[in-house]
């Protein structure tokens, strides 16, 4: 069953359309592929959400692996980069 509601916070219409599993954070921008960062979307809902990070709830909090992530992505860019909170 498509979570859209989860997202966007409505039940989703499309009963018809095969359900595909997704990064809920963007695996575009690090999300990790494990069982809590994973929504199940129908083909519609899935292409909407693309790598949009205003669909996140982030009034959850941050996820535990969110700071090794950016931690990784500040490497791969440039390792002299200072760390900002
Ligand atoms: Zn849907």
């Amino acid at each position: 069953m498509c979570q859209s509601d989860v997202v966007w916070g409505y039940k989703c219409p499309l009963t018809e359309e095969s359900i595909e599993s997704d990064h809920f954070f963007p695996r575009a921008l690090g999300g990790p592929a494990i069982g809590t960062n994973q929504v199940w979307l129908c083909r519609t809902h899935n292409q909407w959400k693309g790598s949009d990070l205003m669909h996140y709830p982030w009034e959850r909090g941050a996820p535990e692996w969110l700071d090794r992530q950016i931690e990784r992505m500040r490497v791969l860019i440039d390792p002299a980069l200072p760390i900002s909170r």
